[in-house]
Formats: C-alpha cells, sequence, structure tokens
C-alpha cells in the first residue's frame, strides 16, 4: 500500500495500524485451492452452516490476483509445487498463507520422495493447523488466530522488517520453486 510509507511514526500510526489491520481481517479472501481430502473440509467451511460470511470470507476467488489468503488444503505434490508457488506469486500483498492438516503442514504420512514435507518448503507459512482431516471448527479456529495474528501487525516497512526476519529459508531440495 503505497501510502504505509508516508506515515508518521507513534501513536498515529498505532491507531491507523489498528483500523487497518481491522479491515485486513475482516475481508480475507481465500483463494480456491484444495489439494486432496482436507479440501473437502475446507469446502464444508464455506456452507452455510458455518457461516464463513460473518468473517468476511465466504467468497473463495478463483483468481490469485483477488485474494489474499492462501489455504492449502491437502498434500503437496512435488509435481504441484511448482504451481503453488506461482499462483503464491501472483496474489498482491499483503497476503498470508495457511497451512491446513498435517499433510500440509509437515507431509504427514506421506513420508515420501513424491510428497513435499511441508509446504513451508515452497511459501511463508502464517499459520499451521493439525488433524486428519481438520474439522471445519479447527479451521475456524485457525482463522481466528490468524485474525489475532494480522491485527498485531506493523504496517509498511516496519511490516516488510519483521517479514525479511521471519523469512523462512527454502530447503535446497524445494529452492527451485522461489523466484
Ligand atoms: S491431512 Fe488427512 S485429510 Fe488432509 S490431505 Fe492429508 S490425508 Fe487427507
Amino acid at each position: 500500500m503505497g501510502l504505509e510509507e508516508k506515515l508518521p511514526d507513534g501513536i498515529l500510526l498505532a491507531n491507523v495500524e489498528k483500523l487497518v489491520n481491522w479491515t485486513r481481517k475482516s475481508s480475507l479472501w481465500p483463494v480456491t485451492f484444495g489439494l486432496a481430502c482436507c479440501a473437502i473440509e475446507m469446502m464444508t467451511f464455506g456452507a452455510p452452516r458455518y457461516d464463513s460470511a460473518r468473517f468476511g470470507m465466504e467468497v473463495f476467488r478463483a483468481s490469485p490476483r483477488q485474494a489474499d489468503l492462501m489455504i492449502v488444503a491437502g498434500r503437496l505434490s512435488q509435481k504441484m509445487a511448482p504451481v503453488l508457488r506461482q499462483i503464491y506469486d501472483q496474489m498482491p500483498e499483503p497476503r498470508w498463507v495457511l497451512a491446513m492438516g498435517v499433510c500440509a503442514s509437515s507431509g504427514g504420512m506421506f513420508n515420501n520422495y513424491s510428497i513435499v514435507q511441508g509446504v513451508d518448503h515452497v511459501v511463508p507459512v502464517d499459520m499451521y493447523l493439525p488433524g486428519c482431516p481438520p474439522r471445519p471448527e479447527m479451521l475456524i479456529d485457525a482463522i481466528l488466530k490468524l485474525h489475532h495474528k494480522i491485527m498485531n501487525e506493523p504496517l509498511g516497512p516496519k511490516r516488510a522488517k519483521r517479514l525479511e526476519d521471519e523469512k523462512v529459508e527454502l530447503v535446497p531440495s524445494t529452492a527451485r520453486f522461489a523466484k
């Protein structure tokens, strides 16, 4: 956001940060990205029973350019990894990633050559959600925790610096997926 660099430091910025972060967390738009069985639970979360509209995120976007949250729902194969990375790179900043399920978080029970052992080898992950599969209620819990994280994020250069400090080192075998 170009204005962020021009904001003065101090009390005013603290209040602006809260307001901007509140608007960001209240309108997270997830990119449609279901990879395996966990995606069924993610789809259930999008159904009326769980009322994702109360979080402002009832619209799963088909285009990454209109989304700011990637819920990686399911195991990630080596073949799919470059696609995931490309979609992530097409999402505008600020953006967040939620690894849904044990497969996305760590490879889970698929400890073999064809599955990436955690999507954090390919994209930086903001929130991990365990379980096989996690229930929609668990996804809601992870989203609320992500909201909390977003509410406490700084803006502009401070945010860029924090992201730089938290930068995930891609493991050598998957570094080729990064830009
Ligand atoms: S965590 Fe379980 S439900 Fe989710 S993708 Fe892996 S095997 Fe499927």
